[in-house]
């Protein structure tokens, strides 16, 4: 059903209203009245969809801008959408992120539909380990808590104490009774949690995986380097998926929402964001007063999210789109991320 030219051209106004400012993919891509308007077909029918179906659509802030702010319901990092999963009431749930995050919301609303636009949407750390490694990891560690980062499949949850996000990481396992914590499947985070707890007074002996993840272990303290020479006053904020040495060259570490909620609070002349780059469109959009620096990189699963693969799955998804998982598996894994709820800091 084509819409009539006036509501394609409000569709258009409202989408480049959100995507004007955005420029920070490397391809050089930009937004205009144009581009949006031919866009406007698909994020309506995407849209009336959603209606039609009774569906949310949870955005990962690494997929494209167009994704995030034409048809997302909710939008933020993966704790967040973790959370709105579990609090979903509606009958289908579309995640644009990558499987592992769809999975999460299946095992949150297993009564609801879940869909992932592009099987092939992986993860380099959720894909390092498997179910059957991680239980040959625990027998060599069997007095160990197991902790895994919410970047792990569904069975590697299963198979795991209690779940974490980057966000969380440092309150849950420094709070944890056990002394051996068994952290999969990041090795750098692992560091990271590592150094910090060390420097907060907290004896934990931490054995890790060997994952990582393949946008935020390419940069380097030398990247930093030449940006601080060249940017005087440049703040540089880094993820803790990055390595142990450029989180000590960093000004500020912290998961997603934190890295935003710095930016926005902060009043530094520049920023190098040592991340995927739809976290910089994200900022571009929400704090377009801010300056960034370049130097993001891209996740090639996050990119293979499109408007016309979400159209295709929401009207009449193959059987590889929709998630299933075993329900004794998927209960193990609900256990292990309730107790992550259970064991969040409050504020
Ligand atoms: S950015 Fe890294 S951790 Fe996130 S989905 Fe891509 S590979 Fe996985």
């Amino acid at each position: 059903m084509i819409a009539p030219a006036a509501t394609l051209e409000a569709e258009a106004d409202r989408l480049l209203k959100a995507l004007l400012h955005v420029d920070c993919e490397p391809s050089g891509r930009r937004w205009n009245y144009e581009t949006c308007l031919a866009l406007a077909p698909l994020t309506l029918e995407i849209n009336r969809l959603k209606r039609e179906k009774d569906a949310v659509i949870l955005t990962h802030s690494y997929v494209d801008p167009e994704i995030v702010y034409g048809v997302g319901d909710f939008k933020g990092d993966s704790y967040f959408l973790s959370l709105a999963a579990k609090q979903a009431k509606a009958k289908v749930i579309l995640f644009a992120g990558v499987v592992f995050m769809a999975e999460t919301a299946k095992i949150l609303s297993p009564d609801a539909t879940v869909i992932v636009p592009d099987r092939g949407s992986g993860c380099s750390l959720a894909d390092s380990i498997t179910g059957e490694e991680l239980r040959r990891l625990k027998a060599l560690y069997p007095d160990a808590t197991v902790v895994c980062y919410i970047n792990s499949t569904a069975e590697v949850k299963a198979e795991s104490d209690v779940c974490v996000t980057s966000g969380n990481v440092y309150h849950i396992v420094a709070n944890l009774p056990a002394r051996r914590i068994l952290f999969v499947p990041d090795r750098l985070m692992g560091q990271n949690v590592r150094d910090e707890l060390r420097r907060r007074g907290v004896d934990k002996e931490i054995i890790t995986s060997d994952g990582t993840c393949m946008v935020h272990d390419q940069f380097s303290p030398a990247d930093i380097a030449a940006a601080r020479a060249q940017f005087p006053g440049l703040k540089v904020v880094a993820h803790p998926e990055c390595t142990a040495e450029v989180a000590a060259a960093a000004d500020f570490v912290g998961s997603t929402g934190a890295m935003m909620k710095f930016v926005k609070t902060s009043g530094a002349p520049y920023y190098l964001m040592l991340t995927e780059c739809g976290l910089v469109g994200r900022l571009q959009v929400e704090a377009p007063e801010k300056n960034f620096i370049g130097g993001c990189r891209l996740c090639p699963y996050m990119k293979l999210n499109s408007l016309e693969k979400i159209r295709d799955a929401l009207a009449t998804p193959r059987p590889d789109q929709i998630v299933t998982l075993d329900e004794g598996m998927r209960r193990r894994a609900a256990r292990c991320i309730e107790r992550m709820f259970e064991l969040s800091p409050t504020d």
